[in-house]
């Protein structure tokens, strides 16, 4: 058989049916399989190949139940017939509400029962539907478990089928009614039996299934939320509401795309006649998407940049010149290009909204420095935005040393060159006292630069000139907060710095507000990091690599993933590792230990030690991930590294490139699937950050390449972004649109313009 295989496979072409039949081994079968096994071998042998299924998405939609709209989408969900308030509170688990809510909720994928079999045909191990009469049901006991037992016939032959731990069936299926199977068959005791399959009784031969038979949708769920409840309600929500939605998109639009109607994707997505349905579904709502988000990002980009909104930087260029005269290190070409890029946005009469990228250690701070002191020269304040306290911590102390502030206080320094500036921290951290004092200072304009986290931009901060907004490794601040920021002064300039290289689809899609300066280029003498990956099994060669490393008088990080679900088990996992690795492997060494469930204070008191090198290893959760600097750290050891994503683990080994010496970066996944391991593999073959952002892009969808839901990218649920014709399509949709009707005060834009205004202010979709 096995020698035949690919003979035959040449010869007729299989399709998947074909090759399961090949796929089984002959000699395992018994004497009755085998007969069957030849008798399908020659049926398919002398079958046809099947004709693909047509695609005809414009099936018609039910005609209204009424000649009146059942309500409003807004509507909660108990408007809809056959949903209790009981009901509506599981639906709410799953973030329904409204009937629009539930009308986007889409199944996460489809069973498919479309293949419709005569009884006498079932084939083994597939998924596949009869319809048949009921010729009896009844309740059993079955391997122990009280279940419903029945047989059902059809002219060609009977099947047993088996629901277990489902006694009460029994009643339902009546002899004699007519039902729909759909499921797995398989072989017990010599003979086709169904087991706990879907099942649909029919009253009539033209009622649309909707469990069985055709791609069934399969929902998320919640507790006490069962898949058949789910289908009904969500039919009778589409049959119901369909007839009465409005399409928001252009005509036009929808020509020149291709576009299915509203009504029609939203069939389509649930209930798909086919694939081929389903995939013209899915594109009109992920162009929806990244259309409301084109356009909403080029909306607020021409608001905020209506001429003369912003404030006009008019200082001297000369204390930005000296401060760059005082840096022991010229600027990179990369560095020098982008700073002009800046300068010039910020003396411009509009406000700036660019995009700062460029890998970790390219040096976007100093950059971000020299654009600070501009706007300080001219009168303005900055705030500096960075995503955890460690880092503004870190910020803080960096650009203190770097502008030779003197210490005033722990929250508050002052620096004289090149002009007198004071400089504050502004985290949660700090006590209630002293933030308000912090908080005078920055509302009575004495302080220049503010650091800070999230904090800045709650409520209690008021600035007297905010001109300058630059938010650091944003990939972490939601779109959301980055608006939010903006209301707090009169449109300042806004840069964004990322680490993360964004491959230029995303940064589009995502940034579409922002122009983009990237630093392409480390400065000089930057070495590669080594990476490999290896499995738990040479964990003890890693540990004797970093001893010597250590003895060479260096020092190493290990890291451990964050543990999303809880803290306390993050915590628990991180102390236990740590103590273990105290204890048995290295009792010798002094070992520092950092987690996400330390104050802030401690957190810093644990960098700075290991920074002055108190610590031969700092044993630390992911907190570390984002700019910690440690120049004489040359060995970073990632346990359970399949848990991060590729551009998480290349920012983490950034933390071991800024030594002088040749570095080293290990990647130990727990569990090694080969997807990690294509993964894992990028980072050893791959230096390059948007390379590998690219490469990774490739692999997996953007959502996962961004880390985890917390990223603050908006949570889109249809648009793949690696799909570059749809995004395309919406860029270029938008732009056309906009240059027509800038303000969406047309009206056939109307219902466009009412959705846009919904789509941004979802809380679902800013995650
Ligand atoms: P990033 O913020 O992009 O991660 P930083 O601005 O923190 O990078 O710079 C990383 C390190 O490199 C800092 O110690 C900084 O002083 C140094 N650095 C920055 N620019 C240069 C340069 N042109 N030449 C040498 N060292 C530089
Ligand atoms: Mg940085």
């Amino acid at each position: 058989l096995h020698r035949w295989k690919s003979e035959i496979q040449k010869l007729l072409n299989f399709d998947e049916d074909g090759e399961a039949l090949l796929d089984i081994s002959y000699a395992s079968l018994s004497p009755d399989e085998r007969r069957r096994w030849v008798e399908e071998m020659l049926d398919l042998l002398s079958s046809t190949p099947k004709p693909k299924p047509r695609v005809s998405p414009s099936r018609p939609l039910p005609s209204p139940k009424s000649s009146r709209p059942p309500g409003s989408l807004d509507d909660p969900v108990t408007i809809i017939k056959g949903i209790s308030s009981k009901t509506a509170r599981k639906l709410e688990r799953l973030e329904v509400r409204t009937v629009r809510d539930l009308l986007y909720l889409f199944p996460r994928r489809h069973l498919d029962y479309s293949d419709i079999k005569p009884i006498a045909k079932l084939e083994v191990g597939r998924e596949q539907t009869v319809v048949g009469t009921i010729w009896e049901a009844a309740e059993k006991v079955v391997g122990g478990r009280k279940s419903t037992e029945a047989i059902v016939g059809d002219e060609t032959g009977t099947v047993r089928v088996i629901w277990f731990n489902q006694p009460f069936l029994a009643k339902k299926l009546k002899v004699n009614s007519r039902v729909v199977i759909s499921g797995k068959v398989n072989l017990w005791k010599g003979r086709k039996v169904f087991s706990s399959p879907e099942y649909e009784i029919l009253n009539s031969e033209e009622e649309e299934l909707i469990h069985t038979g055709r791609l069934v949708p399969v929902y998320p769920l919640t507790e006490g939320l069962h898949p058949r409840q789910m289908r009904r309600i969500m039919k009778e929500a589409l049959d119901t509401w369909l007839p009465w939605i409005e399409d928001f998109l252009p005509e036009e639009v929808k020509r020149r795309e291709e576009l299915l109607d509203l009504p029609d994707a939203l069939s389509q997505i649930h209930f798909p006649e086919s694939r081929e349905a389903w995939d013209l579904a899915k594109r009109r709502l992920a162009f929806d998407e990244l259309f409301l988000l084109q356009l909403g990002f080029r909306k607020k980009k021409m608001e905020w940049q209506e001429e003369g909104a912003g404030p006009v930087f008019r200082g001297e260029l000369e204390p930005v010149r000296e401060f760059l005269d005082l840096l022991p290190f010229a600027l990179t070409r990369a560095q020098e290009r982008v700073l002009d890029e800046i300068l010039s946005d910020l003396r411009a009469p509009k406000p700036m909204c660019r995009l700062l990228q460029g890998e970790v250690g390219s040096g976007k701070t100093v950059v971000a420095l020299a654009a600070m002191i501009y706007a300080a020269a001219s009168g303005f304040q900055t705030a500096l935005m960075v995503p955890t306290e460690v880092l503004a911590q870190q910020h803080f102390e960096g650009i203190c040393s770097l502008l030779g502030a003197s210490d005033s206080s722990s929250f508050v320094r002052r620096a004289r060159h090149p002009l007198p500036l004071r400089i504050g921290l502004l985290v949660g951290g700090i006590s209630q006292k002293n933030k308000e004092e912090i908080r005078r200072l920055i509302s009575s304009g004495e302080v220049n630069l503010i650091i800070g986290t999230h904090a800045l931009i709650q409520k209690g901060v008021e600035f007297k000139n905010l001109g300058l907004v630059i938010v650091d490794e944003q990939h972490r601040f939601g779109v959301k907060q980055r608006l939010a920021l903006w209301e707090k002064g009169r449109r300042p300039h806004l840069l964004v710095m990322s680490a993360t290289p964004i491959p230029r689809t995303l940064a589009l899609t995502f940034y579409g507000d922002l122009d983009l300066s990237v630093i392409d280029e480390l400065p000089p003498g930057r070495k590669e990091v080594k990476t490999r990956w290896l499995s738990p099994s040479h964990r003890e060669e890693v540990y004797r690599f970093i001893r010597r490393e250590v003895e060479k008088g260096h020092q190493a990080f290990i890291i451990y993933p964050l543990i999303e679900e809880s803290d306390a088990l993050e915590l628990k996992a991180a102390t236990a590792e740590y103590e273990r690795l105290c204890r048995e492997v290295f009792p010798d060494l002094r070992l520092g230990l950092l987690h996400g469930r330390m104050s802030p204070a401690e957190k810093e008191k644990v960098m700075r030690e290991f920074r002055e090198g108190r610590y031969h290893i700092l044993v630390s959760t992911s907190v570390v991930e984002v700019g910690v600097d440690v120049p004489n750290a040359t060995v970073i050891l990632i346990e359970g590294a399949e848990r991060f994503g590729v551009a998480q683990l290349h920012q983490l080994r950034g933390r071991v490139r800024r030594s002088e010496h040749q570095s080293f970066c290990f990647l130990i996944p727990e569990h090694p699937s080969e997807e990690a391991i294509k993964r894992l593999s990028l980072l050893e073959r791959i230096q390059d950050g948007f390379a590998l952002a690219e490469e990774d892009l490739k692999l997996r969808g953007p959502g996962e390449f961004f880390g985890t839901r917390q990223s603050g990218m908006p949570d889109l649920k249809m648009a793949a972004l690696t799909d570059l014709p749809i995004l395309e399509a919406a860029q270029r949709e938008a732009e056309i649109l906009l240059r027509e009707d800038p303000q969406l005060a047309k009206e056939e834009h109307r219902k466009l313009s009412c959705e846009l205004e919904r789509f941004w202010r979802s809380e679902a979709i800013w995650s």
